[in-house]
């Protein structure tokens, strides 16, 4: 058997492989399977952001303790307003300082409202992500047992297949192989192509006629642009 008969028959095994892998791919098991896992993988990201979400609020909660401390410290002057009074003290100024609170308590007040809604917020999504999560982890079960179950199910036929890929790689070329099996892995396919009008079947390249010559005898070549192979007939 000539190198290409070789290659053309590796292709052809290796094609109904990559026929069954795409309708293993394509099902509704593993494309299930696959979101639920994509999901878990980024809750604890998720989970993360909230976490510091509740900090910052944590914190936003004890910074207003303080400034309502501060405010209820400066209250408390005021209960002996009546015997400053009495002493001569001013009257209007304690009168202005008595509006400055009551302006920052407003504020205050505002600032409370605000971060209700941040923690009502902050609550909402946190019991979102947590229904989610429950809900990906039961779709993450279920569809990995079935999935793993349509993959069991074509396993004879798959190894049958490796079976004979390996078999009629023993004949050939391993470096070829290598660099076959390369393309593979990056989801190239056809890697073997007849010359179409003196250009590679898969890049368009031209194809120089003195690598032509290297094409008889069932000779396979390289393109120097794309890297599959090509023959001619
Ligand atoms: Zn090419």
């Amino acid at each position: 058997m000539s190198e290409l008969e070789i290659m053309l028959q590796y292709q052809e095994v290796d094609g109904k492989i990559r026929a069954i892998e795409q309708e293993i791919a394509a099902t509704e098991e593993r494309k299930k399977f696959i979101s639920a896992r994509k999901f878990l993988e980024k809750a604890s990201e998720k989970l993360e952001l909230l976490d510091n979400r509740a900090l910052s609020l944590e914190r936003s909660a004890a910074s207003l303790t303080r400034k309502y401390l501060e405010l209820a410290d400066s209250l408390s002057e005021f209960s002996a307003l009546d015997d400053l009074v009495e002493q001569g003290a001013d009257v209007s100024f304690y009168k202005k300082q008595a509006l400055s609170i009551s302006e920052q308590l407003k504020g205050i007040k505002a600032e409370i409202n605000q971060l209700i809604s941040a923690i009502n917020a902050a609550q909402k999504d946190y019991a979102s992500l947590k229904q989610q999560t429950l809900a990906a982890q039961k779709q993450f079960k279920e569809y990995k047992i079935k999935y793993s179950d349509i993959k069991e199910s074509r396993a004879a036929e798959l190894d049958a297949l490796q079976r004979q890929l390996a078999a009629i790689e023993k004949k050939g070329n391993p470096e070829v192989f290598a660099k076959y099996k390369a393309k593979r892995r990056e989801h190239i396919f056809p890697i073997i192509g007849e010359l179409r009008e003196n250009r590679c079947p898969f890049c368009g390249m031209d194809l120089p006629i003195a690598l032509q010559s290297h094409l008889s005898d069932g000779r396979v070549i390289e393109c120097d642009s794309c890297h599959r192979f090509i023959y001619k007939k």
